[in-house]
């Protein structure tokens, strides 16, 4: 931190914003069309952060777009929802901020700044047995968008996750991507209508890989993009903010490294920080985060490096939940950037996931975060569950992708020799055998398989209840009966895959008012301070209502500093 010096700024303006995710981008855009300048400052030498990686879907309880869908949403089952789900962990001002401002900030967004969603009404919130909770409709999946008119800016975006691309390449929307995943009625179609427009893209092919017809959160971040270029709001890249500048005990500044060279950025109105969690730093992983926690097993954006938050910290900022993440059972692929999310193979019917006493531990249909939370309540030195396995049989291998796999029926055992070779997927024509090869206990093993096999056959399972909601079986098969969540593993060979507990970014972050100002722990505020996004402390607590969940405040409260800061008054 350093005190300002009179004349002594390099650069002006009223908003800056710290990050370029969409949250980041969403303040940029509001806070412009309030008359503000506004500068965003990016860390890495790309824009977009893990919003551009990821599914691109925003949680909106009430939105616009669910009219016609046949749900009915109000104020009150939004609250009522999430009040239960994060059980009294977060103040009601700040649940009550979002519910009122969510559908808003996408409305405003929609009219104002081009985006483009539509409500997914089978895709039920993740509690579905919470009050006021909807079997869908809530959660918004970016329609695709042409950055044909981005032009070389897209090579500047951050690349999206190469798990949400068809052949690592190639778009798809989430119930696209569900179609597929599923091997649902037009499946093949499908493939070959998104591959060929691919191909035709010329001369765009000669130039680069990436696909032009965005979806998920290249999506999000492209129409977000579009609108700043629109309204020529600048964006900074290679400079990463480090030092607060303050006069007086409010935020009036900060000291940024733009290509190496520190920049002294003076903020009229107000900084706000939408620089991401602490996910690429192993060292802050290990001090917060429940152990093991290996920045390796995170799908997010390693250049999010917690800085910012540690600034805060030291200027006095309060920190909240920063033991907490956006948890997923992962898997490592070698030589990938990023760990890839088992999203999909864990509720389709067939496999189960069992510690190293070869015991399942936990409904693997639940949402990711319960997973994980499981699995880490599960660890212990006589029986570990971090890296706990992903046990399936042949049937299941033939019929659905799992990790970086195809379904066998697409790439057989032949084309992934060197997978089976280096261990990532052992294969073995016996579960006994599977036990050997991956170390866990045969018995357990062969009994957890035993009891899965009569669950399937029954339609219940007794242990963990997976398949028994309306969330648990989005991901099913739903060609397969009683239960779309179950089948026999019976088929040999058996396989089984390493999990581990990985996230979509830290959780944990910055305390935060319903206005996204930063606070200190007495209950203070900082002046000229915002915090939003994953460097500040969740508005859904512990919990995740829905897909979307993260990037849902990520945009509001951007939304909502944005108005703050540049207020009418
Ligand atoms: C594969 C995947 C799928 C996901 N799917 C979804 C989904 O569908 N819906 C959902 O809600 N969430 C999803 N998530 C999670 C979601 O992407 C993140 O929670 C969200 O993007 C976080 O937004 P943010 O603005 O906090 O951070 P980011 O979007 O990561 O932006 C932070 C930016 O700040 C920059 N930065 C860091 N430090 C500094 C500094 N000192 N100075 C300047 N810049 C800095 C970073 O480089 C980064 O660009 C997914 C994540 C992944 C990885």
């Amino acid at each position: 931190m350093s005190d300002s010096v009179e004349g002594q700024w390099d650069h002006e303006v009223d908003l800056l914003v710290i990050g370029s995710g969409a949250g980041a981008m969403t303040t940029g855009i509001v806070g412009h069309d309030r008359g503000a300048r506004v500068l965003l400052i990016e860390k890495g030498d790309h824009y977009g952060g893990s919003s551009a990686m990821s599914g691109g879907s925003l949680w909106v309880p009430n939105n616009h777009w669910m009219e016609g869908t046949g749900i009915d949403d109000s104020r009150a089952d939004a609250l009522a929802y999430l009040q239960e789900i994060t059980a009294g962990e977060v103040a009601a001002e700040k649940l009550e901020a979002y519910v009122d401002h969510a559908s808003e900030t996408v409305k405003y967004l929609a009219e104002r700044a081009g985006l483009r969603m539509y409500s997914m009404p089978a895709y039920s919130d993740y509690y579905p047995r919470a009050a006021g909770s909807k079997p869908g409709g809530r959660s918004l999946d970016p329609e695709t968008f042409d950055a044909r008119t981005l032009g070389d800016d897209l090579l500047s975006m951050v690349e999206q996750n190469p798990q949400m691309l068809v052949m690592n390449r190639v778009f798809m929307t989430i119930p696209q991507s569900r179609t597929m995943l599923t091997r649902a009625p037009g499946w093949v179609g499908l493939i070959v209508k998104l591959v060929s427009r691919y191909v035709l893209d010329l001369p765009w092919r000669f130039k680069s890989s990436r696909d032009r017809f965005l979806a998920m959160g290249n999506s999000l971040v492209g129409m977000l993009r579009q609108a700043m270029l629109d309204r020529e709001i600048p964006l900074w890249l290679d400079s990463g903010a480090r030092e607060f500048i303050v006069e007086d005990g409010r935020v009036v500044g900060v000291v940024a490294d733009k290509g190496g060279q520190p920049v002294r950025i003076r903020a009229v109105k107000g900084v706000v920080l939408a620089a991401g969690g602490f996910e690429g730093n192993q060292a802050m992983r290990e001090k917060y985060l429940p152990q093991p926690s290996r920045v390796e097993w995170s799908c997010a954006n390693k250049n999010n490096t917690g800085d910012i938050i540690e600034m805060a910290r030291d200027l006095g900022a309060g920190l909240e939940f920063m033991d907490d993440g956006w948890w997923g059972p992962v898997t490592v692929v070698e030589g990938e950037k990023n760990a890839r999310m088992l999203v999909i193979e864990k509720s389709l019917p067939g496999s189960i996931m069992v510690n190293q006493a070869g015991q399942r531990f936990v409904n693997e249909a639940a949402p990711y975060v319960d997973v994980v939370n499981a699995q880490y309540a599960n660890h212990t030195d006589a029986v570990p569950c971090v890296p706990c396995y992903l046990v399936f049989d042949a049937r299941f291998r033939k019929n659905y992708p799992v990790g970086p796999l195809l379904p066998g029926a697409q790439q057989p055992d032949l084309m992934i020799r060197r997978l089976l070779r280096d261990g990532y997927l052992k294969r073995s024509n016996t579960i006994e055998g599977l036990a050997k090869e991956i170390g866990v206990d045969a018995e357990g093993l062969a009994e957890s398989v035993r009891r899965n096999n009569e669950f399937a056959a029954t339609g219940k399972d007794l242990d963990f209840g997976r398949g028994d909601t309306v969330f648990d079986r989005y991901y099913g098969d739903e060609k397969v009966e009683p239960n779309p969540c179950l089948a026999p593993i019976s088929d040999a060979p058996f396989y089984a895959m390493e999990a581990y507990p990985g996230e979509l970014g830290t959780k944990g972050g910055i305390r935060t008012n319903a206005s996204a100002q930063v606070m200190k722990d007495s209950g203070t505020v900082i002046e000229g301070l915002y915090a939003i996004g994953n460097c500040s402390s969740p508005v859904m607590g512990r919990t995740y209502a829905g897909a979307g969940a993260t990037l849902g405040p990520a945009t509001t409260f951007g939304y909502i500093a944005a108005r703050h800061a540049i207020s009418d008054g």
